[in-house]
């Protein structure tokens, strides 16, 4: 049933994002990749998608941090490709350090990726999505969505406030056939969270495999991160005709973080 449907998953070049452009493209969408890296690398992943699965795929690296950039590239997609009927925010950003000492500058930056530019994408597919009738809208928060951990303010009231944007957002649309979730995954094996292994190797003199094992069972009950294709499977799930009543949900994948 989305087949021929026009996704955009922004962060796609990496982690997450690329695993669900897999996925949505599997399930036949036109894909718009979308990542902070070169062209050729970009222009490389969309390539290798449409000749995979026979679907139309663009590239943009539009920083999330520029509401103009943001714009243009809402104008470039419908250029190319059309309106977009699935919207995943998924691009995203991490520094860790206490409140107090905590850099301005990243702290602007975080909310900006993490959620205004959640906030600028939505309201760029929202009128398109409710004129057909039809749209998907599904947030990558994290369970610091739901909880706190130290040294995390940015992200945690980032991705707080991006649950706080879903079910706004989805109460708002809830007749107009559109749906709005959030994803709120604990560890997930990706890029974003070698620093923090790589910190917790450092204090303790440790190998990088014992230092995951040690960030991943702080907090997580169960000992594995989930695999990036796990949460791009609730993606399509949530896209679904079946999922049609499922909105303005948080849906955890967590191993059972939040159910302590
Ligand atoms: P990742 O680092 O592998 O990928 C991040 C993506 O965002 C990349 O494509 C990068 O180019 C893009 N990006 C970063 N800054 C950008 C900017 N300014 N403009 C445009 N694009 C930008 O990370 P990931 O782990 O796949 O994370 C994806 C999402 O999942 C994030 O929102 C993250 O907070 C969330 N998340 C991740 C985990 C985890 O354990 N990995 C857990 C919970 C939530």
């Amino acid at each position: 049933m989305l087949k021929g449907k026009i996704a955009l998953v922004t962060g796609s070049t990496s982690g997450i994002g690329l695993a669900t452009v897999e996925v949505l493209a599997n399930a036949g969408c036109h894909i718009v990749v979308h990542g902070l890296v070169e062209d050729h690398i970009g222009e490389q992943i969309a390539h290798e998608l449409a000749e995979k699965y026979n679907v139309l795929s663009y590239f943009s690296n539009a920083n999330m941090a520029d509401q103009n950039q943001i714009l243009e590239m809402f104008s470039f997609i419908e250029q190319e490709l059309g309106t977009v009927d699935i919207l995943v925010n998924n691009a995203g950003i991490q520094h860790t350090a206490p409140v107090h000492e905590f850099p301005k500058d990243k702290w602007d930056l975080i909310l900006a990726v993490n959620l205004s530019s959640a906030f600028h994408t939505t309201q760029a597919v929202l009128p398109k999505m409710q004129l057909k009738k039809w749209g998907r809208i599904v947030n990558i928060a994290s369970v610091h969505g739901l909880v706190g951990s130290v040294n995390k303010s940015a992200y945690v009231a980032a991705k707080h406030g991006l649950v706080g944007l879903t079910k706004v957002t989805a109460i708002e649309n809830a007749n107009m056939g559109v749906t709005v979730n959030a994803i709120c995954p604990g560890w997930v094996e990706t890029p974003l969270i070698n620093q923090q292994i790589q910190d917790i190797a450092d204090k303790d003199g440790s190998d990088l495999a014992t230092a995951k094992a040690k960030l991943v069972t702080a907090k997580q009950p169960r000992a594995e991160m989930a695999a990036p294709s796990q949460i791009g499977e609730l993606i399509h799930f949530l896209c679904s005709d079946a999922a049609a009543g499922i909105t303005g949900a948080s849906l955890p994948i967590d191993g059972g973080w939040t159910a302590q």
